[in-house]
């Protein structure tokens, strides 16, 4: 294990020079403190987790200190938002303060999100807030815990540095670790501001760093391609087996790596709702839960755009073609899991189809519909469920049905079966709600609240004695929470 101080650094992405990123210090926040780390991040750095404790650790991710061998750099990019093309973003609030890597040889991108202004902060004041920053944290080790393809969150260091937002709030940051923070909008950028050099630059530390496997194929960029829109059509899969809507989906927000990337008003469902729109700046649904699917293929077809110096448009369009089937099949798979099967009928998409408009149209609970299914035999788990629904006679429909598919899926125990849902499906989950309860706590001085939150959240598998409260449907209150863009 590590101290803090024996990080072992190499910046790749900052030796690209100053065509990619722009060396920026990180402003520091008044009066650091931690309010929550992720031993399980801390661990892919190789760092003993009693280093978080230390005041030297919340000095280093508020800004105050830096390792001699860090190169803190604003990344330029570009990308479409909400479908229309802004030619100029970047990191206007956080910075690659660089790469490190672990005794596996692993290496992770340290970004310190909330570190100040930088060229790119347009009309922002370069900071983050509290409230934004544990959302960011919890989620990103959330869905992490769930098997979902994530940003990993090291931890947030609170402040007392006021930040304006619809009223004062305090500053703080969140240490984001990926094994890279190139988005779709990079490559966007340099092909729309027409620099094929640079665009050539880009797309080769990418292959090299990230998808080496792909020189060895006949067409290596074409390969690298057709592996992004497998790993998104996978992660979007995930999302919807899972109920996890991501808010802004513009390309910026999305990883060239198909990891789950920035997190704003995002949110898991509670209710099933196929219709769920979580930011509610987004009028027109674009990014509803059930668009994302489609919206995934639209981001991908963007990257496409940006990639035809290198790729021809026909070969383009056909890794494109690749991205609903897999889509599909990933989804089918997940889902038939989640119901405890084990073989695939052609039927089962038809079961999984009515049993979500069933769920939609009487308002049950997404996550513990599923883990309840699994608590018992099927004929006693439908016959408990079945009050959870309004329409009886479509659900005793589908229970039938189910029950039926159940006893020809296999030759398996009760017990086999219940062992096998609850590693699929999660008792515990990221509401919206809890993450409320425990943002409002942490505003008050409180952070007790967050971490348990986030303990729990990372084993979302496991019944934990004495954290029933965590695993039920949302106060009234806690319904429809409506989360401001603005972070
Ligand atoms: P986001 O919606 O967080 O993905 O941000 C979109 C763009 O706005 C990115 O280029 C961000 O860096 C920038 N941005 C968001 N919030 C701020 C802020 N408070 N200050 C400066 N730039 C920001
Ligand atoms: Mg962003």
């Amino acid at each position: 294990m590590k101290a803090l101080d024996e990080l072992t650094f190499d910046n790749r992405f900052a030796r690209l020079g100053d065509a990619f990123s722009t060396h920026v210090l990180p402003e520091p926040l008044d009066e650091p403190r931690l309010v929550v780390a992720s031993n399980a991040a801390m661990a892919l750095l190789d760092l003993d987790p009693a280093v978080a404790e230390t005041p030297v650790f919340a000095e280093l991710f508020s800004g105050h200190t830096l390792w001699a061998e860090a190169e803190p750099r604003a990344m330029v990019y570009s990308g479409h938002q909400f479908g229309g093309y802004t030619p100029q973003l970047g990191d206007g609030r956080g910075l690659l303060l660089g790469e490190v890597y672990n005794a596996a040889g692993e290496h992770w991108d340290l970004h310190l999100k909330g570190a100040g202004m930088t060229p790119y902060s347009r009309m922002g004041d370069g900071r983050a807030v509290l409230r934004s920053s544990i959302r960011e944290f919890l989620a990103s080790e959330a869905l992490h815990a769930l098997g979902i393809p994530s940003s990993r969150a090291l931890c947030v260091i609170g402040s007392s540095t006021p930040v304006w937002r619809e009223k004062q709030e305090r500053g703080a940051m969140v240490l984001r670790l990926a094994p890279s923070h190139v988005r779709f909008g990079h490559f966007e950028y340099f092909y729309y501001t027409k620099k094929p050099e640079q665009q050539a630059e880009l797309a080769e530390h990418v292959l090299n760093l990230h998808y080496p496997e792909c020189r060895e194929q006949p067409e290596p960029y074409l390969a690298m391609f057709r592996e992004i829109v497998e790993r998104n059509a996978e992660m979007i899969a995930k999302w919807q087996a899972y109920g996890f809507c991501h808010g802004v989906m513009n390309t910026d927000n999305m990883s060239i790596l198909g990891i789950t990337f920035d997190f704003g008003p995002f949110a898991f469902l509670d209710d099933f709702d196929a219709h769920f729109i979580c930011n509610h700046s987004d009028h027109e649904g674009r990014y509803s839960f059930s668009n994302q699917v489609p919206i995934g293929q639209w981001n991908l077809s963007a990257l496409a755009q940006a990639l035809t110096p290198f790729i021809s448009v026909d070969a383009l369009k056909e890794a494109l073609g690749l991205y609903l089937p897999l889509y599909q099949a990933h989804y089918l798979d997940l889902m038939r899991r989640r119901l405890g099967l084990t073989t695939a009928e052609d039927e089962d998409q038809k079961l999984v189809e009515q049993l979500l408009k069933l769920m939609q149209n009487s308002g049950v609970d997404y996550t513990l519909f599923f883990r309840r299914l699994g608590d018992e035999p099927a004929a006693l788990a439908v016959a408990k469920l079945r009050d959870d629904f309004v329409d009886l006679a479509g659900f005793d429909a589908w229970a039938g049905l189910y029950k039926a598919r159940i006893e020809r899926d296999g030759d398996y125990s009760e017990e086999q079966r219940r062992v096998r849902m609850h590693a699929v499906n999660p008792l515990y989950i990221l509401r919206n709600y809890l993450a409320q309860n425990a943002i409002a706590a942490a505003e008050s001085g409180d952070y007790s609240e967050v971490r348990r939150l986030h303990e729990v959240l990372s084993k979302p598998f496991e019944e934990q004695a004495g954290m029933e409260q965590y695993a039920q449907r949302p106060p009234d209150w806690g319904k429809h929470l409506e989360i401001s863009c603005s972070s």
